[in-house]
């Protein structure tokens, strides 16, 4: 490991600056991906700026109902929340389905959504990768690439993101509050966060130099509403998905008066299905209905030599999550 400066940070501005004043250097929170990254030789920052201890670790209910999620906040501690378990159960069963108990104690919720791809060959630096090495090629397009992306992807990139809880922050409508360098504060759409990989792969999120995620902002949640998030893995636990499932489902009178859907484990971001939910509302959920608009929504699919099977197992995965939330026998 290459010798790096560090440096504690106890307010926004104080992070800021010590980022402004070290070029080259990273934010730290709960470290499950970073210092991993910087063990293999993938990241090489010049200082770690530790924004663990910032006071960004409180949820709070808003006056109208929505609810802020404070940066810092563990990943335990959200899934745990009695009004995430009541009113966003999706997000609540995103996050318990990622990494491990001890993971989830000590990472953020910051961090999850900044974690980088688990592509072999970007974690691997005598390997090709565009995005952690831009113009060195992509060594899984002919390589190994039975885990990702059959949506999205280019030429440059073909890596899927590999957070759970982003898919249910995508689905929820979530946004993503950030402090900037110059003390202004910005928020994004969740569904906007993270980037298609196109011509620049290296660049996996919105997040400009210097910015720093202080919060997430979950929107009210809609009255009868339900929601569920399912995965798929390779083992019961402590695996990342091969393809994933978070909906929210409002029916009236039998049909569907609104449903958000969004994928994981399909593309370089969560992936929204807009063309699935443009067909869905206003129609009553059966079966080949809403295979239908999977399908529609899938049409996009474009699987590598070894992946074509996230296609099937990705439209299994939605009408079995959108039968079970509809009340299906
Ligand atoms: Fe690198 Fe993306 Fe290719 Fe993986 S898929 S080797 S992350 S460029």
């Amino acid at each position: 490991m290459k010798p790096f400066a560090y440096v504690r940070a106890t307010t926004l501005r104080e992070a800021a600056d010590a980022y402004a004043a070290h070029p080259g250097s990273r934010y730290l929170g709960g470290g499950t991906n970073l210092v991993d990254l910087m063990k293999l030789g993938v990241e090489n920052p010049a200082a770690l700026v530790d924004v663990s201890r910032l006071p960004l670790e409180e949820i709070t209910e808003l006056p109208d109902g929505a609810l802020r999620v404070g940066a810092t906040v563990r990943n335990s501690d959200l899934a745990a929340h009695p009004r995430v378990r009541t009113h966003y159960p999706l997000l609540s069963q995103a996050l318990l389905s990622g990494a491990s108990g001890q993971l989830r104690n000590v990472a953020t919720t910051g961090g999850n959504l900044l974690q980088r791809t688990r592509c072999g060959y970007f974690q691997d630096p005598s390997k090709p990768c565009n995005k952690r090495e831009p113009g060195s090629g992509c060594g899984a397009r002919d390589g190994i690439h039975r885990d990702h992306a059959v949506l999205g992807h280019s030429e440059h990139c073909i890596a899927t993101h590999p957070s759970d809880m982003a898919v249910a922050l995508a689905a929820l409508d979530a946004e993503v509050e950030l402090y900037g360098e110059s003390g202004t504060t910005r928020t994004v759409a969740a569904t906007e966060f993270h980037r298609l990989p196109g011509d620049r792969p290296e660049q996996d999120t919105v997040v400009r130099p210097g910015e720093i995620i202080t919060a997430v902002l979950l929107p009210a949640p809609a009255p009868g509403a339900v929601s569920l998030y399912r995965k798929a893995r390779e083992r019961a636990s402590y695996a990342f998905a091969l393809a994933s499932v978070a909906v929210v489902l409002e029916l009236d009178d039998g049909r569907v008066r609104r449903v958000a859907l969004a994928f994981g484990g399909l593309a370089h971001r969560p992936w929204r299905a807009t063309t699935a939910e443009a067909r869905l509302t206003g129609a009553a959920p059966q079966p080949d209905t809403v295979r239908a608009a999977v399908d529609a929504e899938l049409a996009a699919a474009r699987p590598l030599r070894d992946n074509a099977y996230k296609i099937p197992l990705a439209r299994n995965l939605a009408c079995d999550a959108i039968a079970t939330l509809a009340g299906a026998p």
